[in-house]
């Protein structure tokens, strides 16, 4: 059986950059309804003991989809620091230097990752991952994929499907994607580049 994850952060605490409305609907609603459809869908078949990582490298279908949005969701409310994020720690060190390596720049990697996001056509989630040579990649992935079905290792991610921004944004997924990076909790992102590569 999946839960649905704790907020390590309030209702509130993404504000403004997302509201308390998308927060509720978005955590409370939407990613609750994918647990519920998941837990629903391996009863009695060989993904139920499996972890959610196996059941999006070895599932299609049904139980693909709502497994690789429950893995895809938890990653992304996880990266977020809140109001915090702007007194932690500014991104330095090892992932820093490898951002800049592949990227030429922090600002230039960041211009990337949201032209991405922008030209993703539907829904689906723009990523930053690690190859198994420890090279950062920027892919985008329709609807509920995930870069470990590539044998990517993915470090952070930004959610365009609209039930993300549309409260908030409407139509203007490049303001939220851009309004974003206030609260990415970069220490966090560094903990997960550093545990795979
Ligand atoms: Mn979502």
């Amino acid at each position: 059986m999946f839960t649905l994850i704790q907020l390590p952060y309030a209702q509130d605490a993404l504000e403004p950059v997302i509201s308390r409305q998308t927060l509720e609907f978005h955590h409370g609603k939407h990613l609750q309804t994918y647990v519920d459809n998941l837990n629903k869908l391996i009863i009695g078949t060989e993904y139920e003991n499996m972890s959610l990582e196996e059941i999006v490298c070895k599932s299609q279908g049904g139980i693909f989809n709502n497994a690789g949005q429950i893995l895809n969701h938890n990653m992304y409310f996880m990266q977020f620091a809140g109001a915090q994020a702007a007194r932690l720690p500014q991104l330095q060190g090892t992932l820093l230097d490898a951002i800049n390596r592949d990227f030429g720049s922090f600002d230039n990697f960041k211009a990337e990752f949201e032209k991405a996001g922008t030209t993703l056509f539907g829904s689906g989630w723009v990523w930053l991952s690690a190859d198994k040579d420890g090279r950062l990649v920027i892919t985008q992935e329709p609807n509920a994929q995930n870069p470990i079905t590539k044998g990517l290792r993915p470090l952070l991610t930004m959610d365009v499907w609209e039930h993300a921004y549309y409260l908030d944004y409407q139509n203007r997924r490049a303001a939220h994607l851009q309004s974003l990076w206030q609260i990415i909790n970069w220490q966090e992102i560094e903990r997960r580049y550093l545990e795979c590569c």
